[in-house]
């Protein structure tokens, strides 16, 4: 692997194709970092999101394809997240006669989306949940403080009983959505029964989250290289709320 400095923060480039094709034959592309925390998994970095990757980080995508294939990735990121619940055994018998000794999903779930770019989000688990509960929570940082300010939440009443898949695409300082996990956990949601969702993810912001939730597994499709002077991820992909519903 070799590195790829930006910003002083290394990122490792690896050749990317097919585990069949030859070395010098793939493109080298930047992966996501590794990071040290286990409460986080990070997307296996396929050559197939990798290129969903790097058309919405490009400036000059146009808005129907920014959430074609955000939503693409957001998908892969709902399917990572299920595989996290539990299951317990279940024998079902096919249509030759014949049993199928499997598993069936165990606990009511629910998402939870931060307002804005987190509602994004939300068809990409309805996709794979049918009529699923989804609560919203809106969290804004204040211009003078920096500080995050809870202003709503409209949860559903049993979410003590419930999974939560909380939503939002960027996590950058981390701070709205260690608000959210609080919100959640007054709610009496435990901290290990939340799993983050978030397409790319900041180390600092990772960094924050594990030291302050620690037991909320985070699901993310990269890891960046850092926040600029203005907390935007970099190179991320700017506003992603913006792009996705208002450029
Ligand atoms: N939110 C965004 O939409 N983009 C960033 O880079 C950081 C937070």
């Amino acid at each position: 692997m070799a590195p790829n400095e930006s910003n002083g923060c290394p990122s490792p480039a690896i050749g990317v194709g097919p585990s069949y094709r030859p070395e010098a034959e793939k493109p080298t592309a930047t992966v996501s970092r590794k990071v040290d925390q286990s409460n986080v998994h990070i997307l296996p970095q396929t050559p197939q999101l990798i290129a969903l990757l790097t058309m919405i980080r490009d400036k000059d995508t146009q808005r129907a394809d920014f959430i074609f294939y955000s939503n693409r990735i957001i998908r892969l990121l709902v399917e990572e997240g299920l595989n996290h619940l539990p299951v317990v055994p279940h024998t079902v018998t096919s249509p030759v006669g014949k049993d199928y000794t499997g598993v069936k999903f165990e606990g009511k779930i629910c998402g939870v989306s931060i307002m804005r770019a987190g509602e994004s989000m939300e068809q990409g688990l309805r996709e794979c949940c049918r009529s699923v509960r989804i609560g919203k929570i809106l969290i804004q940082r204040n211009e003078e403080t920096s500080l995050p300010k809870l202003f709503y939440e409209k949860l559903p009443a049993d979410i003590k009983d419930r999974w939560v898949l909380l939503l939002d695409p960027m996590l950058a300082t981390g701070g709205s959505a260690i608000m959210a996990v609080e919100v959640l956990k007054n709610k009496g949601v435990p901290e290990d029964r939340i799993l983050f969702l978030n397409l790319i993810a900041s180390p600092e912001g990772i960094k924050n989250f594990a030291e302050k939730v620690p037991k909320v597994r985070v699901i993310t499709a990269f890891v960046d290289q850092g926040l600029d002077d203005k907390n935007y991820i970099v190179p991320g992909l700017g506003d992603f709320g913006d792009r996705f519903y208002t450029l």
